[in-house]
């Protein structure tokens, strides 16, 4: 089974994405990830990140063993990884590795911003994850201070609403819920909530799929 988790910044669905591949037993790939080690590799090696053919060089040569890095997490590496992603030779450079992870049995779930739409259009479920942008910042800056670091609402909340005009409005692959994607606000939910929503999602469309 392959799942497609696709939604804005600071939405929750990596979260989910992580506590679905538990439920169900399948592998779980964050796809920002990927991007954001793109992005790092080219400010490590001081390039522009407007240097498009140093981007796609950077994806081509994309090492899955750092994925790990914490490093990735930081704004900076999310803001420099959603300026390139918007290159469409970054994007083609990395479609077969997330499509080859989705393809191995079991199946997997993997979250992102165009798994629906253009890495597994065939996913069994497609859900598109929104919340309200200022519910989004006030969960972030929650999960920074819990980690100790400074965090200001408002900046945070400019940061995600410049990320979401970037990703909805780029001309490769943008932000947008698939025809057959299965909308889920969270604003309302705790983390429990809305993974009992998305099970209950999940579990309407494998039943309708068994009728027929
Ligand atoms: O989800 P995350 O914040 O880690 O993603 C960082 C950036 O990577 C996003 O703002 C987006 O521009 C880009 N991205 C993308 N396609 C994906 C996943 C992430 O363009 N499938």
């Amino acid at each position: 089974m392959i799942i497609a988790i696709d939604g804005p910044a600071a939405s929750g669905k990596g979260t989910l994405a992580k506590r679905l591949a538990l439920h169900y037993g399948l592998r779980h790939l964050d796809t920002g990830v990927i991007y954001r080690a793109v992005a790092k590799a080219l400010l490590d090696a001081g390039a522009e990140l407007t240097d498009e053919a140093a981007a796609v060089t950077a994806a081509m040569e994309l090492d899955p063993g750092k994925f790990g890095d914490p490093a990735l997490k930081s704004q900076k590496v999310g803001d420099a990884a959603s300026v390139v992603s918007a290159f469409p030779g970054v994007r083609d450079a990395l479609v077969s590795f997330q499509r080859q992870f989705a393809a191995r049995p079991p199946g997997a779930v993997l979250d992102g911003r165009d798994i629906g739409t253009v890495i597994c259009p065939d996913a069994d479920v497609k859900i598109f994850v929104i919340a309200d942008p200022k519910v989004r910042a006030q969960r972030r800056t929650l999960e920074a201070k819990g980690r100790g670091e400074d965090a200001d609402e408002a900046v945070i909340l400019a940061d995600i609403l410049k990320r979401d005009e970037r990703d909805q409005n780029r001309a490769a692959a943008p932000l947008k819920a698939a025809p057959d994607a299965h909308l889920l606000d969270n604003s309302h939910l705790d983390i429990e909530g809305g993974v009992r929503a998305a099970i209950d999602i999940i579990e309407a469309v494998r039943a309708g799929r068994q009728q027929v």
